[in-house]
């Protein structure tokens, strides 16, 4: 049965091979590969068209990928042999003419060896090919993102019983992530946040040595990696015992946009208007300047993926994409405030996978 879903992913893949015309697409990209086969190794490319369906790899994964992606062809070569000149006999083998690369994540030097040893192919830039087919999730992809969710909400709950005044930031992180590996994660989505106070307004700060009871809060923003290899993202705040009246007017405003904007969530939705219902939201409370960044973005095999929720984004929501919504007001010298949750798009509008509390009386307290 396992195999049968990279099949599936294949061959949705193929279609769009044909549609662009080519004779093939070789998938450099790491994930994208783990996406369409099932290996986990990394190093490795896949050659997919009508006419040709090989794994490009090593010696060193020789095994790996028998048991990861059993039938599947592969050419496998010794530490002697570059992969660019495996890709070159691989291409040349096939007779390929129009062969499509992946341009987003394929670099200016890889690309002329390419050309250096697949002389004969017409090289042709496409994009986001595969990551468009991995904005909709199928059910084990949803099944892996929910595991991933009630990992790190395990973990964020044994964490705030663990936090206490003198705790630093690095140390409160430290529990995060050790609680998520205990319960059987396999590590982190991404670094995680851990910010006191001011340090808050820092949408994208490392845990330092702030002690908790520096100031009357504190902003988290972690996630889970699972067994599996699909993460979840959150953020929520934990007040030290005094919810002061600004915490609570900035939390307020920021509450109502993240709900307003979930309630518009739906197939057919587009991402950004979505993102302009939270945006208008905070604009008309007088923070349009303090939220600085896109409304949320897709989570799976990346932490950032397809779609993206943002005022330029092109992107549609459909059912199966699974996204983040997490607006924020963020106000240097005081701190910030972002919630943060998992949304899964459903045929009838959407699904919250995330379940920690977020109403104002329900923070948690350190
Ligand atoms: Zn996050
Ligand atoms: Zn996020």
């Amino acid at each position: 049965m396992a195999a049968d879903r990279f099949l599936t992913r294949r061959r949705k893949l193929l279609a769009k091979i044909r549609a662009e015309k080519l004779d093939a697409l070789l998938v450099t990209s790491e994930v994208n590969v783990t996406y369409l086969t099932g290996f986990t190794g990394d190093s490795s490319y896949l050659l997919l068209g009508p006419d040709v369906e090989t794994l490009i790899s090593d010696t060193r994964y020789d095994q790996q990928i028998q048991e990861e992606c059993p039938g599947i062809e592969t050419y496998i070569r010794d530490s002697s042999e570059k992969i660019d000149v495996s890709t070159g006999k691989v291409v040349g083998k096939a007779n390929l003419r129009k062969v499509g690369f992946e341009s987003e994540t394929t670099s200016h030097a890889q690309w002329e060896r390419f050309q250096k040893h697949a002389e004969q192919v017409d090289w042709v830039a496409t994009s986001q090919l595969v990551e468009k087919l991995r904005m909709v999730k199928d059910a084990s992809e949803v099944a892996e993102i929910r595991r991933a969710v009630e990992l790190a909400e395990r973990a964020f709950r044994m964490m705030v019983a663990s936090l206490h005044p003198n705790m630093t930031e690095r140390e409160a992180s430290f529990e995060l992530e050790d609680a998520i590996r205990r319960f059987g994660g396999e590590g982190v989505a991404f670094h995680s946040i851990v910010a006191v106070g001011d340090r808050a307004a820092l949408p994208h700060y490392y845990p330092g040595d702030r002690r908790i009871a520096e100031a009357d809060f504190l902003l988290v923003d972690w996630g889970a990696l699972s067994p599996g290899g699909y993460r979840s993202d959150l953020t929520r705040v934990i007040t030290t015992g005094r919810l002061s009246p600004k915490l609570e007017k900035v939390y307020k405003v920021v509450l109502s946009a993240q709900e307003a904007a979930i309630a518009a969530m739906k197939p057919g939705a587009a991402c950004k208007d979505v993102d302009a219902v939270a945006r208008e939201i905070i604009k008309a409370a007088g923070f349009g300047n303090n939220f600085g960044h896109g409304l949320g973005h897709g989570i799976g095999l990346e932490i950032h993926e397809e779609p993206r929720m943002s005022p330029i984004s092109e992107d549609v929501l459909q059912p199966g994409m699974v996204v983040t919504v997490e607006p924020g007001i963020y106000l240097p010298g005081w701190g910030g405030v972002r919630i943060e949750d998992d949304v899964l798009i459903t045929k009838a509008g959407c699904e919250v996978l995330t379940s920690v509390p977020k109403q104002l009386d329900e923070i948690p307290t350190a």
